[in-house]
């Protein structure tokens, strides 16, 4: 194992490249863009966030990309960040190959077995209750996961890190993957708590469907953490409709005393309701389709003189909604970008969900 000077874990990549400075622009901009760039001196580019850094420095015949992490998952979340997009440029003829920290065939940091331990059927949502080892670094850095869902009956093999610090997958093909939310996270007992909405169209969906399935004993993968986290404020605007509805209860859970939060959650109909508890000041409205309500009707009750100043708005829903609310944020209400944390969890008629920001 490679450790920095720092105390840090780090690893070094060679990419051979004819352009190198073109690869690393092309980088820059795209990891760029949800991570600190800053020129040093001698030329590299430093790319931090809090996954760790990235020092890009152009060579004969190449780029040379060495990262450093405090910790072993963040150090991994970058090399596979870092190989994934070199490898979607077509820019590397050769094998990649990190040397340092986390070496090939190791298992992955961000990586968990889970058996569910408990399944219970709420309103339209299964609750499991998953158990696993090592859980420390998923109670931090995001609320959100993703399941690795085998097939029914499948004794699934899972991935070890592979030379390019992408995950190597030793029975080929890797099982369909669904992002989700930890609801709640027990570290000291193993344990973490997932509601899965059974959707409209879930018998063909492997998520769905697998929460309907599921029973004690069996076995899943799980890879996180990351997203979710909500910038400090003193008043939060919250939109979910079910698929948020986990990540309202975690924020609302783990919320100080003094925080205002106004949440607007759509459910199909009223059995849907759960209790949310919090130490924040909070006024839930619930919206039901049945009764032909949306966030986007909720939301154009919201008047600009409604928001305290520095409100951050998030939300967590189907993509039309959150367009709808998005554009309402920017044109009607004044609140510029930086307030915002919307996010599209699925996207009707697309498998394998969504989860995009921009506009
Ligand atoms: C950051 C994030 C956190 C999320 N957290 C949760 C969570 O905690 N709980 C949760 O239940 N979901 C959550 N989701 C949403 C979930 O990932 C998607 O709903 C995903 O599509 C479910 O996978 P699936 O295999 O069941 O369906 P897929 O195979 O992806 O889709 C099959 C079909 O079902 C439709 N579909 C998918 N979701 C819905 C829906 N909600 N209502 C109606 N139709 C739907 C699709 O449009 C598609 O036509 C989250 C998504 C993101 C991005």
């Amino acid at each position: 194992m490679s450790t920095h000077a720092s105390g840090r874990l780090a690893a070094t990549l060679f990419v051979p490249s004819r352009d190198p400075a073109t690869l690393r622009t092309r980088l820059v901009d795209h990891v760029g863009r949800h991570a600190r760039v800053e020129m040093v001196e001698g030329g590299d580019v430093l790319l931090s966030s809090e996954l760790g850094l990235s020092r890009l420095t152009l060579d004969v015949g190449g780029l040379r990309i060495a990262a450093e992490s405090r910790d072993s998952a963040g150090l991994a979340y970058i090399k596979m960040i870092m190989a994934d997009h070199v490898l979607e440029f077509g820019e590397a003829d050769v094998a990649l190959r990190w040397t340092g920290a986390g070496e090939a065939g190791s298992p992955l940091p961000f990586f968990r077995e889970m058996t569910v331990v408990a399944a219970a059927t709420i309103g339209r949502f299964r609750r499991l209750t998953l158990k696993g080892s090592d859980l420390g670094r998923f109670a931090e850095g995001g609320l959100h996961i993703r399941l690795l869902l085998p097939g029914e009956g499948v004794r699934q093999r899972w991935p070890v890190t592979g030379d390019d610090g992408r995950p190597f997958w030793p029975d080929g093909n890797p099982p369909p993957a669904r992002v989700y939310t930890l609801r709640r996270i027990d570290v000291a007992a193993g344990e973490v708590e997932i509601d899965m909405l059974l959707h409209a169209d879930h018998h063909d969906a492997p998520g769905a469907a697998f929460a309907e399935r599921a029973r004690p004993g069996d076995v899943i993968g799980m890879t996180g953490p990351g997203g979710g986290d909500l910038p400090e404020a003193d008043d939060y605007l919250l939109f979910a409709d079910e698929t948020g509805l986990p990540a309202v209860a975690r924020m609302l859970a783990e919320m100080p005393a003094g925080r205002r939060v106004r949440a607007i959650l759509e459910t199909e109909d009223q059995g849907d309701r759960q209790t949310l508890p919090s130490a924040a000041r909070t006024d839930i409205v619930w919206l039901h389709r049945r009764d032909g309500a949306r966030l986007e009707t909720g939301a154009a009750t919201i008047e600009p003189g409604d928001l305290p100043p520095g409100v951050i708005v998030w939300g967590g829903m189907e993509q039309t909604a959150r367009r709808a609310i998005y554009r309402r944020a920017i044109d009607i209400w004044g609140l510029s970008r930086d307030r915002l944390r919307l996010a599209s969890y699925w996207r009707r008629g697309q498998a394998g969900g969504d989860h995009h920001h921009d506009d």
